[in-house]
This record gives structure tokens, sequence and C-alpha cells, in this order.
């Protein structure tokens, strides 16, 4: 497994370290005259690039020749270690269903104004709106 820190420092030139994790070289994307190029060792092994010359790090990355993912330390390849990506969190019917209750008090206050005041105001049908695009998407949830 290569470190993202030896993936990028071979690349660059005048590395020097200047604490722990903590390195300065030329900015292999600028003309860089003076080392201005901060590299830095997070704890989780994430590389963290900053040129004071003002390149972005994707500049920097593309000049060293390797990609983004060079940043970020090899997930380990065993299975149930790592970061899996969670599943679409479903909507609970109770939860859906308390919506959709509280939404339709709410057409039904407005609607109760409505006829009281003969109009409606640009809040309230606002609030109707939202109203309306809640009980679609729950819906929408129900059909997945
Ligand atoms: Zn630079």
């Amino acid at each position: 497994m290569t470190t993202p820190i030896e993936k990028v420092l071979p690349h660059l030139t005048r590395v020097k370290r200047t604490a722990p994790g903590k390195w300065i070289a030329c900015c292999p994307a600028h003309e860089d005259k003076s080392p201005s190029l901060s590299i830095r060792e997070m704890d989780d092994g994430r590389l963290l690039l900053h040129c004071f010359g003002g390149c972005a790090v994707e500049e920097v990355i593309g000049a060293v020749g390797v990609d983004m993912t060079a940043l970020f330390p090899e997930r380990p390849s065993t299975p149930g270690a790592g970061a899996k990506p969670q599943p679409l969190q479903r909507l609970p019917a109770s939860q859906a269903i308390e919506i959709l209750e509280s939404e339709t008090m709410v057409v039904a206050v407005i609607g109760g104004d409505m006829v009281r005041k003969k109009v409606i105001n640009e809040i309230d049908h606002r609030r109707l709106i939202q109203a309306v695009s809640r009980v679609q998407f729950i819906a929408q949830e129900a059909k997945r």
C-alpha cells in the first residue's frame, strides 16, 4: 500500500521537511523560485497541499502527474472494513403519515383563512405550495 506522501513527494523538487508530517517544496504548477508549496499529512493519511503562489490543488496535482485520489489513503480491500456507501434511507411510514397529517392541517387552516378574508397572502400561498410538494414527496417515497 503506497501512502499519499509516497505518491506525491518523489515528484516534487527541493522538498524539505519542516515539522513532523509537514513539508515544503517547489510548486510544480507555476514557476516557483523559492518553495511555496506546503504539504501536510493529516492523521488519517490524507494529504493537504497548498500553494502560496495561488495554484489550485487540481493544478498542482496535474503538474505532479497523479490524480486527486493520490491525496487520499488507499482503502483496505478486506470486506467489512472501510467506509461503505449507505443504502438510501426510506422514510418510515409512521413519519410519512405524520407529515401528511400536519400538511393537511396546514391546508385546512389556510383554506379557512381564505374563506374568511376572501384573499390569500403570499406567505400563505407559499406555505400551501410547500404542503403540496411535501405530499408529493411522500407519494414518491411510497412508490419507490
Ligand atoms: Zn503554485
